[in-house]
């Protein structure tokens, strides 16, 4: 490889060096659960320190969505249990099963360039935001899948961090089923699939949060391209609107856009 060829993989020694001292955990077919798995603890736990300290801290506290509405440790416990839950006994064993029926896949020598990583996340985001449209919107007009699929995502009215994965199984395994498949569609370099997993574990945490914290990433993207933690609230308390998880652009197109209406708290 010439220099001037070099230059524009910078994330090069990067990937030589997963490549030389961690081949045997990132060529693991667990590799991308534990990735997945980890990113939603990592991002959660902050968010959950908040919420347990509450109105005590009113620097954030002044930013929570629904102030009325305090996640109680009961159910911040059940919540990270059903995800616990449903990775040990339904995801481990499915990528345990892929293990005999899948090809092993091969890692290239070669890493992604940045430009690589930023269109390819890009395509992989929006991929799953218009999958994930798609089927939520089913989910929520037909009453039967509701009841069984997706009502346990809806059991609070005020979401926090660790109800991000209170998901039932079917609705798990075909979010993960898209997060596998994707990548391969778009024939994405392993690299940029790992970074748009954590990247995505953000924004799923992030929409969850229930705090509109000014920094988050619907406040820095543009022309409100995000929809972040105001439009996922929202969605909570008024389960026929914002149905995308990331983007807002099919919820406008389709007329299923709505504004969160902020409550104030009474004390400030
Ligand atoms: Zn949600
Ligand atoms: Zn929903």
């Amino acid at each position: 490889l010439s220099l001037s060829h070099e230059t524009y993989r910078l994330l090069q020694p990067l990937w030589d060096y997963m490549l030389l001292h961690h081949r045997p955990l990132i060529s693991s077919p667990f590799f991308p659960v534990l990735l997945a798995f980890s990113s939603y603890l990592f991002f959660s736990i902050p968010f959950a320190v908040l919420d347990i300290l509450g109105d005590r801290v009113p620097f954030f506290y002044q930013y929570k969505i629904q102030p009325d509405r305090k996640p109680t440790l009961g159910m911040m416990a059940k919540s990270f249990l059903t995800a616990l839950y449903n990775h040990i006994f339904f995801v481990l064993p499915t990528v345990i099963i892929g293990v005999f029926i899948l090809p092993l896949p091969t890692l290239p020598q070669d890493a992604p360039t940045l430009y690589e990583v930023f269109v390819d996340g890009l395509a992989m985001l929006l991929l799953f935001d218009t999958q994930y449209y798609i089927w939520h919107f089913i989910h929520h007009k037909h009453s039967q899948l509701y009841r069984w699929i997706h009502a346990i995502h809806h059991e609070y009215m005020a979401p926090f961090s660790w109800s991000t994965e209170q998901l039932s199984i079917p609705e798990l395994m075909t979010v993960g089923l898209w997060s596998n498949q994707d990548p391969i569609i778009l024939k994405c370099h392993p690299l940029t699939t790992w970074f748009t997993t954590v990247f995505s574990l953000w924004m799923s945490v992030e929409d969850h949060i229930g705090y509109d914290l000014p920094w988050a990433l619907n406040h820095l993207v543009p022309f409100g391209l995000f929809g972040g933690a105001p439009a996922h609230d929202m969605h909570h308390q008024k389960p026929s609107s914002n149905y995308a998880p990331f983007f807002s652009h099919w919820d406008r197109i389709f007329g299923t856009a709505v504004p969160l209406k902020k409550k104030t708290l009474k004390k400030f």
